[in-house]
């Protein structure tokens, strides 16, 4: 019985809870830091630093630089099995027990909904106790979870040696923007600090479309056409919103990261204007297949036609996602040839309207030595490289290297980062090429010269075409329509539901 005691109060150490539903809006928790120590520093020196308990009484205003830091780092923790069960509300009767909240689409809409969590009434000084209980028990691994006893507690310290001690998690505000970690962003309005796995995690607390704000100009640039901004708006926002049904960080304690991960997110940074009215005038609007969220992928350039998903990576085909024609001119080539991937890399068209950056994208030179490129795949040397397969866009999607030993590429990003960090796998290697049963074959020697286009994967909306299409005047439902063919906009996904009062936790 005491086990279970010490459990339950453990699990209030560690709220995982982030979704949240009011006024209208979707909050969301986007991870910034997760660390031992975390230091908090207001962009205005001396401005005060606002620091709650959300679930205790305490609360205190710091003046300047805030380091927080686990209060006992040597803290004993134990191991215990983590399992959980749904319930309707995040509301409950017992203050011991502890919800987490998850996403789940339900009746063609978006619902938080929420689980207890609770510990098996065994708990074990080691992983390896823990794994062996739970193999023996047919449990799964993953719902081993190291506890930690003691580091609810955090210890807050100012410039002047104040220091206070609080229980997580905490909420966080203040005037100014604050730098985390001495970090070069600058992030302001509401922030959580909780404690997750011996570390503390500092999440924004912000809604979906302030957000969606903060990620597109770091996607395809601040000073982009208000239409193209808003065709990157509605794929940003379904892309979280499907990464949101997927509950990916749902262990974490936070809802998104901030890195490619999930979406690079960088607050305020490079926010204009433009940006604020691009994600206004498509409010809450994402795609969708059917009555689900449309995988919503979108790339740098495409280099000429989009790729489809199953031949980058090897999925279910999805009719959204297989592949259009981005640059007119290259529906004449036939890019699942190399030779006539050789004829469009070598084509000119027009692109007197596109700046330097776009225009770089779409025609670029690289060269790597043999030996290197031995040595990236672990080989001694290479006698010949074979392209086994090149998809729809010209991406070369599988390759085989011949040499000491058999190297095979099998995927897009493996080919790029074996030649050395290549924009695309839209390439050819320069000088002759040799056909024999279907498979082109090349005797690479000394140093190997490629030509190619594109960046990034080559699958969903580009970016290039889709800024290309708002300078001929181009609409953003036209631009999501070209590159996510069938999709359909809706902008009510959202289950509004309002909080219980009462649930028995059984
Ligand atoms: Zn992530
Ligand atoms: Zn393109």
């Amino acid at each position: 019985m005491r086990g279970l005691c010490i459990a339950l109060l453990v699990i209030m150490a560690i709220s995982l809870s982030a979704a949240e539903y009011q006024n209208g809006q979707l909050y969301l928790e986007i991870n910034l830091a997760a660390e031992k120590q975390i230091q908090l520093t207001p962009l205005i020196p001396n401005t005060e630093i606002q620091i709650s308990e959300q679930d205790g009484l305490f609360s205190r205003a710091f003046k300047g630089i805030v380091t927080i830091s686990l209060a006992n780092q040597e803290a004993l923790s134990y191991f215990g099995i983590l399992d959980h069960k749904e319930v309707s509300s995040a509301i409950i009767s017992d203050s011991l027990v502890v919800t987490r909240e998850f996403y789940a689409w339900e009746n063609s809409q978006l619902t938080i909904k929420h689980e207890l969590l609770y510990f098996l009434n065994n708990s074990f000084r080691s992983r390896e106790a823990a794994e062996q209980f739970a193999s023996l028990n047919r449990i799964p691994v993953s719902k081993i979870m190291e506890i930690p006893l003691v580091n609810s507690t955090v210890k807050l310290q100012n410039e002047q040696g104040d220091v206070m001690y609080l229980e997580t998690p905490l909420k966080i505000n203040c005037a100014s923007s604050i730098k985390v970690n001495g970090g070069s962003l600058s992030f302001d309005g509401s922030f959580v600090l909780k404690t997750v796995n011996h570390k503390l995690v500092l999440n924004h607390f912000l809604p979906l479309e302030q957000y969606v704000e903060g990620v597109i100009p770091n996607e395809i640039g601040n000073n982009s056409p208000l239409e193209a901004l808003k065709a990157q708006a509605v794929a940003a926002r379904t892309h979280a919103l499907s990464l949101l049904v997927n509950n990916r960080h749902k262990a974490d304690g936070y809802d998104l990261c901030s890195a490619t991960h999930c979406q690079v997110y960088k607050g305020k940074y490079l926010v204009n204007e433009t940006v604020l009215k691009a994600v206004r005038d498509c409010q809450n609007e994402a795609l969708f297949v059917g009555d689900s969220f449309a995988d919503a992928t979108y790339h740098s350039s495409c280099g000429g036609k989009t790729d489809s998903s199953s031949a980058i990576w090897k999925g279910k085909p999805l009719a959204h996602l297989n592949g259009v024609t981005c640059i007119p001119e290259a529906d004449s080539f036939d890019l699942s040839t190399e030779a006539g991937v050789r004829r469009w890399m070598n084509y000119e068209y027009d692109t007197t309207e596109m700046n330097s950056w776009e225009k770089s994208t779409l025609s670029w030179e690289k060269s790597i030595t043999c030996t290197k490129l031995a040595a990236n795949l672990g080989m001694s040397y290479i006698s010949n490289i074979k392209i086994l397969s090149r998809g729809r866009s010209g991406r070369i999607t599988s390759m085989l290297l011949e040499g000491n030993k058999d190297v095979r590429l099998d995927n897009e990003f493996k080919i790029r980062t074996a030649f050395g960090g290549l924009p695309s796998s839209l390439f050819y290697i320069k000088g002759n090429f040799q056909v024999s049963s279907g498979v082109i074959a090349i005797y690479p020697k000394g140093n190997i010269q490629m030509k190619g286009s594109g960046s990034g994967h080559g699958v969903g909306m580009c970016q290039v075409g889709a800024l290309r299409m708002a300078r001929q005047g181009k609409t953003y439902t036209e631009i999501l329509q070209l590159y996510y063919p069938g999709t359909v906009i809706d902008s009510k996904w959202m289950a509004a539901k309002p909080k219980g009062i009462f649930i028995d936790a059984e």
